[in-house]
């Protein structure tokens, strides 16, 4: 089993989630994500933006690889 916070998954806060694939901890941050953002948390708002930026200029797909061999790398 391994951890990972919201804050390394590139959101805002201390929430560990936890799981034995990278992907487990995907879930649960973008689940985490969406309630945060439903409540209108604004640190997790302004995080979300970043990402929306990453998504939009194509950079996503390495950024998560990154997240991914951190996660590896535990
Ligand atoms: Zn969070």
């Amino acid at each position: 089993m391994k951890s990972m916070t919201c804050n390394q998954l590139g959101g805002a806060c201390e929430q560990v989630f936890s799981g034995e694939t990278f992907d487990e901890l995907a879930v649960q941050s973008q689940h985490h994500g969406k309630e945060m953002f439903g409540a209108n948390d604004e640190p997790h708002m302004a995080a979300m933006g970043k990402m929306m930026v990453l998504m939009k200029s194509g950079e996503m797909e390495s950024w998560m690889a990154a997240r991914k061999a951190e996660f590896e790398a535990l």
